[in-house]
């Protein structure tokens, strides 16, 4: 076995060749189908393929086994791996606990805190609009006896619709709140939520503060200084990395979040979460985070554009069609991720829509409730009705799709739209 190796990049333009294949494969020229389901899962980043294919090979061993050197390399490689990511964010190394993806973050952060035994503050404060995966570990704290309120958002037609109601938030939070706990960017709608804002809030009773930053991470700046955040959430595979691998921030520096674990055994991570190290998914979540952050400005801009045309060319060729969230334009810095687009086609079914155009690759709302039938509880908090959410689809755009692929897929979709009319 080699050691000392470290699983460096690829040369600089064997990479530029492996994406341009990645866009080509993902091109309509190629591949019939329009991946346009950036929120639910990324492609992964050919960059982070070659930094995880070491550690599934040669570098196999256990980050633990510090007895000897194999494993000594590996924990190196990985320790590496997390100060980078820690850096990312504007965490510390020791800050940045290793989890399977953001509902288990999600769920460490909220039963965590919620549960620790010193915790003596017995109220928790969210906002309807949340993912399941804040929403149904609420619950259970619930059922354990803690008292769950949840602010509303600002309503259609609203320039700002999806934004908590600072008023109501505001309101909620006291001395009896243990914890509060908003989304940095929705997963359906995209809105950007005033986290520094709540930050002073939470501030003034002296409460914690978790963001789930999982839409967010790798498609805007993330820094959980500026954002004056207790906890924050996030996985790779929305951000061009593996599945099953993701991380939570917790807070050492200046504040100490007391934080039980929830996941008991070897006592890996500080005992913060036990288990076997994922070295593979680090080391790829790092490349992907990194490759993310180096050109941050110009593939965001290029998705915005991308995300303003398929609007543009959908709005122009559909009667009736309506914006969800807060306007495309509203906000400085801009209150809605770049990516994100989200329409009602009333009084066509999404379902419908998606079965009229199988080369396009959209949703009708989180890839975790799609097995659920039951209409986004996004949309309806905006003001949706149940038969306007039913016929809204969502469109995540992302760094591998194209300008061809998007005038394609309005045209798919004009197409669908006049096919059911027909049948009217
Ligand atoms: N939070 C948000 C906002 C999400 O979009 C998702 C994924 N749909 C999750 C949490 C859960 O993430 P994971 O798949 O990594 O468990």
């Amino acid at each position: 076995m080699q050691m000392g190796l470290k699983p460096g990049p690829s040369s600089a333009l064997l990479t530029c060749f492996k994406t341009w294949l990645c866009r080509l494969a993902s091109s309509s020229k190629v591949q019939a189908l329009i991946y346009f389901d950036n929120h639910a899962t990324t492609p992964l980043d050919p960059t982070a393929l070659d930094a995880m294919l070491p550690l599934l090979q040669e570098f196999f061993a256990n980050a633990g086994s510090v007895t000897h050197e194999a494993g000594r390399h590996v924990a190196e490689i990985v320790e590496r791996s997390i100060a980078s990511i820690a850096t990312a964010i504007g965490a510390a190394y020791d800050e940045v606990v290793i989890t399977s993806g953001a509902t288990e973050s999600n769920n460490l952060a909220l039963l965590g805190t919620c549960l620790h035994p010193r915790q003596q503050r017995r109220k928790i404060v969210s906002v309807v609009t949340e993912h399941k995966a804040v929403l149904d570990p609420l619950l259970r704290l619930q059922q354990l006896g803690f008292e769950i309120c949840l602010a509303p958002v600002v309503q259609h037609p609203q320039v700002d619709a999806g934004r908590v109601d600072m008023d109501a938030i505001a309101a909620l939070i006291d001395a009896e709140t243990a914890l509060v706990s908003v989304m940095l960017a929705n997963n359906e709608i995209g809105v950007i939520q005033p986290i520094a804002q709540i930050a002073e809030l939470c501030r003034g009773v002296g409460c914690l503060l978790h963001t789930d930053a999982t839409q967010a991470v790798g498609r805007m700046k993330v820094d959980v200084d500026a954002l004056d955040v207790d906890l924050l959430s996030f996985s790779a595979h929305k951000c061009y990395g593996p599945k099953g691998v993701g991380a939570l921030f917790v807070r050492r520096r200046e504040r100490r979040v007391k934080l039980q674990s929830q996941i008991v055994g070897g006592g890996q991570q500080h005992n913060f979460r036990s288990g076997t190290l994922n070295t593979a998914g680090i080391v790829g979540m790092e490349a992907a985070i990194s490759a993310c952050s180096k050109n941050m400005t110009s593939d965001q801009s290029r998705i915005l554009a991308m995300r303003n045309r398929l609007y543009d060319s959908l709005n122009q060729k559909i009667v009736g069609l309506q914006l969800n969230g807060p306007a495309l334009e509203y906000g400085e810095p801009n209150h809605r991720l770049a990516g994100n687009l989200n329409c009602c086609f009333y009084p066509f079914e999404g379902q419908s829509l998606m079965l009229a155009t199988p080369q396009l690759a959209v949703s009708s709302g989180s890839a975790c409730t799609s097995a659920n039938p039951s209409p986004s509880h996004v949309l309806q908090a905006v003001g949706r009705s149940e038969e306007e959410s039913r016929s809204s689809l969502r469109f995540g755009i992302g760094r591998f799709n194209s300008e061809d692929q998007v005038d394609r897929a309005a045209e798919l979709l004009a197409d669908a739209v006049a096919r059911l009319q027909s049948f009217r």
